[in-house]
């Protein structure tokens, strides 16, 4: 494994993007894109609690929710991750109500739990683009960007961050956004 240095410029080897269904993803964790109960709901938290076993929603239970835009960690069970980090996106109404903010700080919160845990490798959905209609273009520009600057500021034990996408759509607009980012790529 290439080892990064503070200060390096952020290797593409670090930031993957992908199409696929995230609970057959083999990292430390996956982020699962919850609701403020932290009890279940739909898209890819319904996916993520089937696949994981009715232990997921009974330690999640024990949380006591999570607020929008903050994140909290639980086991993977019968997951093939070891952990599932639990953020809240913001239902997108507008944008005036600062979705935005809200959206980087699931980013960078399930980034610093990562890091608090001695995480290598983490794998996020598009949070807040399916039921909650946060649109794709902005959500993928901050996701991308949120999760760059974090790794910049930090080079630590983080050695791969996933994006699983789910259709051919949304991959293709994060790779759009990801050329920007990183032209050299
Ligand atoms: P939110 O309420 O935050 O919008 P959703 O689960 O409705 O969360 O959607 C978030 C994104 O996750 C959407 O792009 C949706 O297509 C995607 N998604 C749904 N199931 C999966 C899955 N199994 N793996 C990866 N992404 C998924």
């Amino acid at each position: 494994m290439q080892e990064i240095k503070k200060g390096d410029k952020i290797s593409t080897l670090r930031i993957e993007l992908i199409k696929g269904d995230i609970t057959k993803v083999m990292a430390d964790a996956i982020v699962n894109a919850a609701n403020s109960t932290l009890l279940g709901g739909g898209g890819v938290d319904a996916a993520i609690h089937r696949a994981a076993g009715p232990k997921l929603l009974a330690e999640c239970a024990t949380l006591k929710g999570c607020a929008t835009g903050s994140a909290k960690i639980t086991k993977g069970y019968n997951l093939p991750a070891k952990f599932v980090i639990h953020t809240v996106g913001p239902v997108w109404s507008g944008g005036k109500h600062s979705e935005e903010k809200l959206l980087a700080g699931c980013y960078s919160n399930c980034l610093s739990l990562a890091r608090e845990h001695s995480l290598e490798s983490i794998a996020f959905p598009s949070i807040s683009t399916g039921a909650y209609r946060f649109p794709i273009k902005p959500a993928s520009r901050i996701a991308l960007n949120t999760v760059k600057t974090c790794l910049e500021k930090d080079p630590g034990v983080l050695k791969k961050v996933i994006f699983v996408l789910f259709s051919d759509n949304d991959l293709a607009v994060y790779q759009e956004n990801y050329r920007d980012l990183f032209p050299e790529s």
